[in-house]
């Protein structure tokens, strides 16, 4: 098996299987987004107590890519403290930007989604999520 095929195995495992995709009724943090080009619709809900983001979960539709992204980025940012999240949505932006040196430890599945880089337009597919959760917590950190 390639990586090319590991990773599309792990991006259709999280498309049917999505992690955390729920309602969060006591979310600090809701953020809608969506990518009029491909029909993708996130919304992103985060529970922040004492800067950490207790729980996270997501609804939405849309292909694979974004949906997979959504999934993943549940489970990696989890129990993360807010700025360690803003470090892993950098890293994680570095990567879908094509540069090297993003941590593949602190990424964990996400690292799936290099291969996007080769499509440009699926790129916003897979950031569609992150969008709405760097949004979401700069609105949080400010008020
Ligand atoms: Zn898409």
């Amino acid at each position: 098996m390639s990586l090319d095929d590991l990773y599309r195995e792990v991006i259709l495992d999280h498309y049917r299987s999505p992690r955390n995709k729920r309602a969060l009724e006591a979310a600090t943090i809701d953020v809608h987004r969506n990518n009029p080009l491909c029909g993708d619709d996130i919304t992103v809900h985060v529970l922040v107590e004492d800067g950490i983001a207790t729980e996270v979960a997501f609804e939405g539709v849309g292909c694979s890519i974004s949906q997979a992204s959504a999934s993943m980025l549940t489970e990696q940012i989890t129990g993360k403290k807010l700025d360690e999240i803003d470090a892993l949505v950098t890293g994680f932006r570095k990567m879908m930007a094509g540069e090297e040196g993003p941590d593949e430890d602190a990424l964990g599945d996400l690292v799936a989604l290099k291969g996007v880089v080769k499509y440009p337009v699926r790129i916003k597919c897979a950031v569609l999520a992150w969008d709405a959760l760097q949004e979401g917590i700069s609105a949080h950190v400010g008020s």
